[in-house]
């Protein structure tokens, strides 16, 4: 089986070098938008459409007369049409919005389309026209590479390469096991194992607050405030790493370990509207955590199961009984039959038996995993 896997590195280019990252995104965005108008000014004027090829000859026409749009390697032009027309793609067979033209922060990469070399030891990329480009080197590459993006952030600039690699399916495993999304903390197992969000990422989100406060107080236009909202633009950039970083080896973790894992298919949008829950969510990030389950799931041969959301917090997980009454504010709760409960195991646990499909079991698999014992420390 081959899987496109897509790696994200740090860049540490030479002054020059930014200098022509910088240049050659500007190129790009200006050949976007020419062509987006060309085909606009087409339609309204001649009522007739281009198609990529024929924008694409255009294109290297002008290239050869325009300095500043040909020292981009050519492929990285022919990409820039590729985007436009995905766009309009979208816009007639998705129902997206029809393309606009590209402001300046909405433009931020550009791709090569091949000829990229990693030099593995010296941590250094070969880019086409540009030359050898130091990165930071935080995992191997693996498989053959297909392209790589030049990405602008706000704290400089990175690299997305997409590789085709043969992905080997991890050998079975027996574990089954359902996830909750935690209130306090980052998701419940069905285990009775409470993950947290990473100490580092409450320092970092402390750290973002504080920037946040800082940019507010400058005075509008001032250099100051230039440079607060710089040091905002870095504290939002190292949050967003962080957070990745953590859902990245916790899902790892999670695949190697269960061979089926059971989510609620949860409605992130309704649950933004419902204020109180709608900065734990959008924090916690569930939703990047759950796209990596779902295709690392399907790399190493695992299965992601989504359930409906409904009731897994108000029903008993022992006998089934339904807690009308809860409330959010209920971290635990005593059902009628004296089952005494602890808020997001108990939905983790109903979430789990959703998945299975057969709830009398549930006591089964409470009691098996130890669960019993450990329940005074759980509650
Ligand atoms: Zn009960």
């Amino acid at each position: 089986m081959k899987q496109i896997k897509t790696y994200h590195f740090k860049l540490n280019p030479t002054k020059a070098q930014e200098q022509t990252f910088a240049q050659w995104l500007g190129s790009c965005r200006y050949v976007y938008n020419l062509c987006l108008d060309y085909k606009k000014q087409l339609y309204t004027s001649h009522r007739t459409s281009i198609n990529k090829n024929d924008i694409q000859k255009e294109l290297s026409a002008i290239a050869k007369e325009i300095a500043w749009i040909g020292c981009v390697h050519s492929q990285t032009l022919q990409e820039v049409t590729d985007r436009l027309f995905k766009t309009y793609e979208g816009f007639f067979k998705q129902g997206k919005g029809f393309p606009k033209f590209a402001k300046r922060n909405q433009y931020r990469s550009f791709t090569f389309k091949q000829g990229i070399k990693i030099h593995q030891g010296i941590n250094s990329i070969q880019l086409p026209k540009i030359g050898k480009v130091n990165y930071r080197k935080s995992q191997p590459v693996e498989g053959i590479i297909k392209t790589a993006s030049i990405i602008k952030e706000a704290v400089g600039w990175y690299i997305a390469i997409c590789c085709e690699a043969a992905i080997i399916p991890l050998s079975s495993v027996e574990n089954t096991l359902g996830l909750d999304v935690g209130i306090k903390s980052f998701l419940v197992t069905s285990d009775g194992v409470v993950v947290d969000n990473p100490k580092h990422l409450y320092h970092r989100q402390y750290r973002l607050r504080k920037a946040q406060r800082a940019v507010s107080r400058k005075k509008k236009g001032s250099n100051n405030r230039k440079k607060a909202v710089q040091k905002l633009a870095r504290a939002h950039q190292k949050v967003k790493n962080a957070r990745k970083d953590f859902h990245h080896k916790l899902s790892t973790q999670l695949i190697r370990e269960n061979q089926t894992i059971i989510t609620e298919n949860l409605q992130i949008k309704n649950m933004v509207k419902n204020h109180k829950l709608a900065k734990s969510i959008a924090d916690a990030g569930w939703y990047q955590f759950i796209q990596m389950l779902e295709y690392k799931s399907k790399w190493y041969g695992r299965e992601l199961i989504k359930v409906a959301a409904n009731h897994t917090s108000q029903d008993c997980s022992v006998c089934g009984w339904r807690n009308k009454e809860l409330q959010l504010k209920d971290r635990s709760w005593t059902c009628i039959n004296g089952h005494t409960l602890k808020r997001d195991l108990n939905a983790a646990i109903n979430i789990r038996n959703k998945g299975v499909g057969h709830t009398p079991s549930a006591w089964e698999i409470y009691s098996d995993s130890g669960r019993v014992a450990q329940e005074s420390h759980l509650l």
